[in-house]
């Protein structure tokens, strides 16, 4: 997941935005509620915890507004991620805000350096020296003002990354208790990771809480006694996750142009986010010899068409471990590269993926199938990666590196066999060979095709590992994890600050 992604294909919703007057440097997003008790069948047992959970937080925040502050409302997964918990939230009785803070190309660029440096990447290759902190402070001073003047004091504000980092000060001095909500790390950080650090080091040092997502993406010299852990959460409800009858499943892929299934008695239908009925009607651009049998054994990777995602490598993969398994199909889904003109990096991999399966000797190349999905609707858009996910045998995530993989996580939610790299957020996802498979070296595609003929030739396996993949999202990467999370950390910070007081 990136939080300010290259792409903005990730939301599956654009929010209505209330308009703000003229000149505002602020928006506030309107979130409508969702009612909590969608969880219910969802978590089974494990409800009447969250539900006890829930009728605390309400308690908890009488008085106070829950504030979360990020620079979009769509595209990303943070914008994806605030509007499911917040719709929760707010479900549940407490007064949850979204408010999207403006900026200048000159203000997006530096954010963006500083976003690309905390992957460890040096991005532009430009400074972040005092010209940058000017450009940034002047840039945020709009906002913080005016967002001070809408907080009370004893609110509760999240903000979100690097471009609202510099807003802590102030409203920590308003009297509002501020956490800061850092989604980017690495692994192994290195040089240029630590020049990003050091940069945001200054304006996040007065929040009362820092929250990561896993521990090594937590800074070096950061103050433990102020640091919590918070990984990421799939909304089990969406277009992308929610439940799909086989029916509409088939009929989805049908209607994308690649499953053979008998004609469908119902047709490709999905429940929008305000509950209205939506329907598939679009197709794909496509680059198959044929259809994918019903009955083939289908492995899949659904992502953006970035070599760091290596599409490249899982069609080898497949090719050199599969060769003797003709009933096993590969399935490469990515978005339009038409739709995505702000990602200059697509067009160039997808021709190079379409390159690499001409090259292929005609029996393997018909068993390879590249899926361009439309994106001019992007709930639509959703339920055809929903109804891949569900039709997959096995879903593939093969990158060199990833913050939380939520192609991977959704996978799992759909009790597929997940074969991903032991990368980033994904080893805290996947616990190897229980609820899925972990390739160490992702640049080891013997490795990696060992695993999937492993996988293809083992129907129960394929079973076992799909079904503890789904309990372990259930117990750990649904909003309703999430939501207990933030609501302990919120107890214990008010605790705190009452005690100081
Ligand atoms: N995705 C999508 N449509 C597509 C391809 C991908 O909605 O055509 C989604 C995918 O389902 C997932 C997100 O894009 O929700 C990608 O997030 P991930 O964390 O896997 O990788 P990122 O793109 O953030 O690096």
């Amino acid at each position: 997941m990136t939080s300010q992604p290259p792409v903005s294909y990730e939301t599956v919703t654009a929010p209505p935005v209330r308009r703000p007057p003229e000149m505002s440097a602020i928006t506030e997003v309107e979130v409508s509620p969702l009612d909590p008790a969608r969880f219910r069948e969802a978590l089974g047992d494990a409800f009447v915890h969250y539900e006890e959970g829930l009728a605390q937080a309400s308690g908890l925040f009488d008085e106070r507004a829950v504030w979360h502050v990020n620079s979009t409302a769509r595209g990303g997964g943070v914008a994806e991620l605030l509007q499911s918990l917040l719709a929760y939230a707010r479900g549940a009785g407490v007064d949850a805000r979204w408010i999207v803070i403006g900026g200048n190309p000159e203000f997006f660029e530096i954010t963006k350096r500083i976003h690309n440096r905390l992957h460890g990447a040096d991005g532009d290759g430009g400074e972040l020296g005092d010209e940058a902190r000017e450009i940034y402070e002047r840039t945020l001073a709009a906002s913080t003002e005016e967002l001070v003047a809408r907080v009370r004091p004893g609110d509760i504000v999240f903000l979100h990354d690097p471009q609202t980092a510099g807003m802590a000060a102030a409203l920590r001095e308003r009297g509002t208790i501020v956490v800061w909500r850092c989604h980017v790390g690495l692994d192994v950080p290195n040089d240029v990771a630590r020049s990003a650090w050091d940069f945001l080091r200054p304006y996040v040092e007065p929040a009362d809480a820092f929250v990561f997502s896993r521990r090594s993406f937590v800074w070096d010299g950061i103050d433990e006694d102020r640091t919590w852990l918070v990984a990421p959460s799939i909304d089990a409800f969406s277009p992308k996750n929610q439940e799909l009858p086989d029916t509409a499943v088939r009929a989805i892929l049908r209607t994308i142009g690649l499953g053979d299934g008998e004609e469908p008695t119902a047709a490709g239908r999905f429940t929008r986010v305000d509950g209205t009925p939506g329907r598939v009607d679009r197709a794909a651009e496509l680059h198959q010899d044929g259809l994918i049998p019903t009955d083939a054994t289908l492995i899949t990777q659904v992502s953006r068409w970035d070599s760091l995602k290596d599409p490249i490598g899982v069609l080898r993969g497949f090719t050199s471990a599969l060769a003797d398994r003709p009933e096993a199909h590969l399935l490469l889904a990515g978005p339009s590269v038409a739709a995505v003109a702000d990602d200059p990096e697509g067009a160039g991999v997808l021709a190079d993926v379409i390159a690499e399966r001409e090259r292929l000797p005609a029996e393997e190349r018909a068993r390879v199938h590249l899926a361009c999905l439309p994106m001019d609707d992007i709930q639509e858009n959703a339920a055809m990666v929903n109804a891949i996910q569900r039709r997959s045998d096995i879903v593939v995530q093969k990158s060199f590196a990833e913050g939380f993989g939520l192609t991977v996580a959704e996978a799992m939610w759909k009790s597929r066999p997940v074969v991903a790299s032991a990368r980033g957020g994904i080893q805290d996802q996947i616990t190897d060979r229980e609820s899925g498979l972990l390739v160490q070296d992702p640049t080891d595609l013997e490795e990696f095709g060992a695993i999937l003929a492993e996988l293809v030739a083992d129907p129960g396996m394929r079973e076992r590992i799909g079904a503890a993949a789904h309990d372990r999202v259930r117990d750990e990467f649904l909003g309703s994890r999430h939501l207990l999370q933030y609501e302990q950390l919120l107890a214990d910070l008010l605790e705190l600050s009452e005690r100081e007081a």
